[in-house]
């Protein structure tokens, strides 16, 4: 075989038929590689328009190119087949078998130039126009061969799909439009998959003469070459005829289709944190269409009460991803601000706050749901704080002061719990305003004063939701969750979950008190100073939604409250996406216990406490000492003098329990002119009050010694009895002034070891003194 094949070439004239073309491909593929080398074909950088997706890769919004197109970048995977066989069918038959440059064309556009004398344009391979388009020229000979080399150049360094991919996003379709997917959304409002063949073959003719055969302008023309082209693949069989008679039977009316604008404001936001031209969001495109509708139809109830935005957030429990985000009603909207996002804005929370201070608490072991706590007018250091109804009600539980959103209550709580630690606590929760602002801030930040936002507040109820574990919501589609703190233990977010979830409350807007469409969830709203803002915020195992109802200037409106404004949308939109919801709902966890406690007080009940509830608590943190709602006097036998152990008589007294009353809410009832159980006056012949008129301290025994528990932080009581009219008394420990304090208030203080003075002084500068011993065992 060889022996032939070598005796075969020998001859001489067939060596060379064989021998030169080859040499000369050789010579010309070096000579190509080396001008490849010195005047190398760079694919220019193409302005792509920035895009926005949703979770499911549906275009939520587009922004113009840097030099102003609609140039959205399409890959070749996500275009129906037919698009690429209608393309290659008209424009370049041969695309996948040629090197750039169809020799044949070349060949015979030559040929037609001289024997005609004019020009054609049928040479152009699809890589050549492709060519062109990344690098417009004059139509010139020269130019002509320049581009062919740029041809073999592109084939050279990019593979055949690419180069299609490059051609079909860069095709010029009339104005600002280019590409496929631009062409196709806006003249006919379809995804470049969805497109029909009638569609397909106007987008393979628009780009002949892309101003004269645009839809918008020469529909009828467009029609007639979009018919020729069709009957012509069907000759040749590209496609069914009775696929081309559907195509050729479909009506063609033109509409322009704007380019969809969903989601705006997080568009905005993330265009401008993102480099990249594709960013594909969290957003669930259905929720965001209802959120969007029920908000337009809403916002025009909120504008006759002058009340002009709002704004919300839906955020997916399970994933911390944000499913919708609106930030105002309408983007558009000047008069109303429209571009201005809700979601970031910076505002006032009302009472939004409360939960999370009620859960630390919860934590620390100041609270319990059931636990009794004073509601009356207080002074903290200057600091009124007053109801928002202007009412106060003595005595109340701690979920009933959290469901109706008592101030006085929760001020008090957050001056014991400390505001400093309330506000580290928000500012590691991911409050960015409040972390840089938290030197400057005091009590009066659990009513709203201080800055926060719907997406921080969202995120806080939402920890609610995942057993008190804080995360930062998520954006984009790639993100890694981010876990931000803990806010609180699983417990406290179920005991916090459990009180919002109650239907007794004054923020139920009034015609949803018997609405049976009222979604299970828990909420809570807020009203900012001067009702510039009103909030509503809940939760229920699947969804947190967070909704912002104002007017971006600020202005406050006497009508606007979270439960009349924002409840009802919250409700709303819950009711929408009910169908992409299961019915769980959350659990007691496994650090929450019960027990049962006096009702009177919250507290483990003793032997005097008969109305007993159940309530939750946290083993070993949750307070345990004793209810003493009520506690012992000594009286003589019709109540009317108490006596102390200094003048108790032999006989004729009684044992009487008395209501244990903070002095507070005693001065409280008295003003109002409630009525209450009084422990009666002190004995007016008590020896001790008798002789010097000075007050005698009742509470403790002069030259006793006192045994602390040295694991446990007990305190030591100090009480006196003064003469009638002493309005106040002054306590000092070691000579060292320790606190004022009514007459008939008791004082505690935290002993150290060893030997204390212990002195009380009344307002007429009369004083006692007494000695004790503090041992520690
Ligand atoms: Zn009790
Ligand atoms: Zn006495």
């Amino acid at each position: 075989m060889k022996i032939r094949f070598i005796s075969f070439i020998s001859h001489k004239w067939l060596r060379l038929i064989l021998l030169w073309p080859a040499l000369v491909f050789l010579l010309s593929f070096f000579v190509f590689l080396l001008i490849d080398r010195i005047f190398p074909f760079r694919v220019p950088e193409v302005s792509w328009s920035k895009v926005v997706y949703a979770s499911d890769s549906t275009l939520l919004h587009a922004f113009l190119s840097k030099d102003d197109k609609w140039r959205i970048p399409v890959r070749l995977d996500e275009i129906t087949p037919g698009l690429e066989k209608a393309f290659i069918f008209k424009e370049d038959r041969l695309f996948y078998y040629h090197p750039g440059v169809n020799p044949f064309s070349v060949c015979r556009a030559v040929f037609n130039n001289i024997t005609k004398g004019r020009r054609t344009s049928g040479a152009s391979t699809i890589t050549m126009q492709v060519v062109r388009l990344l690098d417009p020229a004059p139509r010139t000979y020269k130019a002509k061969i320049r581009e062919m080399f740029r041809s073999l150049q592109l084939e050279w360094h990019l593979d055949k799909k690419e180069i299609l991919q490059l051609y079909i996003n860069l095709l010029p379709y009339g104005g600002n439009i280019e590409g496929v997917k631009a062409a196709s959304l806006y003249y006919f409002a379809e995804e470049p998959r969805e497109l029909s063949l009638a569609q397909i073959a106007m987008l393979t003719v628009i780009p002949n003469d892309p101003n004269a055969l645009r839809p918008d302008e020469n529909a009828d023309l467009l029609r007639l070459k979009r018919d020729f082209w069709l009957k012509k693949m069907g000759r040749k069989a590209l496609f069914s005829p009775a696929v081309i008679a559907d195509a050729l039977n479909e009506p063609f009316s033109f509409q322009r289709y704007p380019i969809v604008r969903k989601a705006p404001h997080l568009s905005y936001r993330l265009k401008k944190i993102n480099a990249v031209s594709e960013i594909y969001t969290t957003i669930n495109p259905s929720i965001q269409h209802r959120v969007e509708t029920l908000s337009a139809a809403y916002v025009r109830r909120l504008r006759s009460f002058q009340i002009g935005n709002l704004a919300v957030v839906v955020v997916n429990n399970r994933t911390t991803e944000v499913e919708a985000y609106l930030g105002s009603a309408g983007f558009d909207e000047d008069a109303w601000q429209g571009q201005v996002d809700g979601v970031q804005a910076l505002r006032s929370p009302g009472s939004a706050l409360k939960p999370a201070l009620y859960a630390m608490a919860f934590d620390q072991g100041l609270i319990t749901p059931k636990m009794v706590v004073t509601d009356v007018p207080q002074n903290f250091s200057g600091y009124r704080p007053e109801n928002y109804d202007e009412t106060y009600r003595g005595k109340v539980s701690i979920e009933q002061a959290l469901s109706l959103s008592l101030n006085v209550p929760a001020v008090e709580l957050l001056n014991t719990y400390g505001v400093d630690r309330f506000n580290n606590k928000l500012a590691k929760s991911g409050f960015r305003w409040i972390a840089s602002n938290k030197v400057k801030l005091g009590l009066s930040t659990i009513l709203g004063g201080c800055g926060t936002t719907l997406e921080e507040l969202t995120t806080l109820y939402a920890a609610f939701a995942n057993e008190g574990i804080v995360q930062k919501l998520k954006y984009l589609k790639n993100e890694n969750s981010e876990v931000a703190d803990t806010l609180c233990s699983p417990g406290a977010a179920f005991v916090i979950t459990d009180i919002l979830t109650r239907l007794q409350r004054p923020d139920l807007p009034n015609h949803y008190q018997m609405a049976a469409n009222l979604p299970k969830i828990a909420w809570k709203t807020g009203t900012s100073y001067g009702r510039r803002d009103g909030w509503a915020v809940g939760y229920n195992s699947n969804y947190t939604i967070g909704v912002w109802t104002g007017n971006f200037q600020g202005n406050g409106v006497p009508e606007l409250n979270g439960a009349e404004f924002a409840v009802p949308l919250l409700f709303n939109i819950f009711n929408a996406i009910q169908s992409l919801q299961n019915d769980d709902w959350f659990a007691p966890t496994p650090d929450l216990d019960y027990r049962l406690v006096c009702s009177e007080s919250g507290l483990p009940p003793d032997t005097f406490c008969v109305n007993r509830v159940i309530d939750y608590f946290l083993p070993g943190i949750s307070p345990s000492m004793r209810c003493n709602h009520l506690e012992k006097h000594f009286v003589n036998q019709n109540q009317t003098i108490s006596y102390c152990r200094n003048c108790i008589p032999e006989k004729g007294y009684r044992e009487v329990m008395y209501p244990f009353l903070p002095p507070e809410l005693i001065a409280w009832y008295s003003e109002m002119q409630i009525p209450f159980k009084a422990v009666p006056e002190h004995n007016p012949e008590c020896p001790s009050v008798k002789a010097t008129g000075a007050p005698t301290i009742t509470s403790l025994t002069d030259g006793a010694e006192y045994l602390i528990f040295n694991n446990r932080k007990q305190q030591l009581m100090l009480a006196c009895n003064t003469e009638n009219g002493v309005t106040k008394v002054y306590w000092y420990l070691n000579d060292k002034f320790y606190k004022t304090a009514s007459p008939n208030e008791k004082v505690f203080f935290f002993p150290d070891a060893g030997n204390y003075k212990i002195s009380c002084t009344d307002d007429r500068g009369r004083n006692s003194d007494m000695w004790v011993r503090v041992t520690f065992i």
